[in-house]
């Protein structure tokens, strides 16, 4: 039997109701709680993202785990970058936007519950977000370049929102029949992905 003595690793894809709900509150660090932020943090490993809310992993609660390699660091890089960079993979319990620039930026974004699309998103290039970590403690941080980006990602997550939601018209046009391949692919199946290592 292939999956003996292997852990198997789940991502709900785009057609999950999960991932379309407002989640709620993480109302307490419980060891539930960090047990299943560690076990965001090996599926997101497993699949290679940088970043996972906890919706992915089929959890309505608000919460995500990221993974954003040190090495994107930008050349100015904001206090939140060389806080928070070294200590990946990080988890933001109840995570919250608390100020956007007005200055935005186009990058192209891809999603585990969205696998192999990748398309342009306008998003401001830096924000301040405010978050538990697992010990309990309050941070704020002002976080742009690839950071900034994969919060703000992540963070839609939690209100329910995907990446291809924000995709311009003209390249939401080019992905739509890819988008329907896989809804129709995610109604089949319950979950997106299954690895193993
Ligand atoms: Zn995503």
């Amino acid at each position: 039997m292939i999956f003996r003595n292997k852990t198997r690793y789940q991502v709900q894809l785009l057609g999950a109701d999960v991932l379309r709900q407002v989640a709620a509150p993480v109302l307490a660090i419980t060891d539930e709680i960090r047990q299943l932020a560690g076990a965001m943090a090996l599926t997101m490993d497993a699949f290679e993202g940088i970043g996972l809310a906890a919706p992915q992993a089929g959890v309505s609660l608000r919460m995500v785990v990221l993974g954003v390699p040190a090495e994107a660091i930008g050349e100015n890089p904001t206090p939140g970058e060389i806080e928070l960079l070294p200590q990946m993979p990080l988890t933001m319990i109840n995570p919250e936007i608390i100020s956007r620039s007005e200055s935005c930026g186009e990058r192209s974004e891809g999603c585990l519950s969205v696998p192999d699309i990748f398309a342009p998103v306008v998003r401001p290039n830096v924000v301040v977000v405010r978050f538990q970590t697992l010990d309990g403690a309050m941070h704020t941080c002002e976080c742009g370049g690839l950071l900034g980006r994969c919060i703000q990602h992540e963070l839609d997550h939690l209100d329910g929102h995907l990446f291809i939601d924000r995709v311009v018209p003209e390249e939401r046009t080019l992905i739509d029949s890819q988008l329907r391949r896989l809804e129709k692919f995610s109604s089949r199946h319950e979950h997106l992905r299954v690895t193993t290592r």
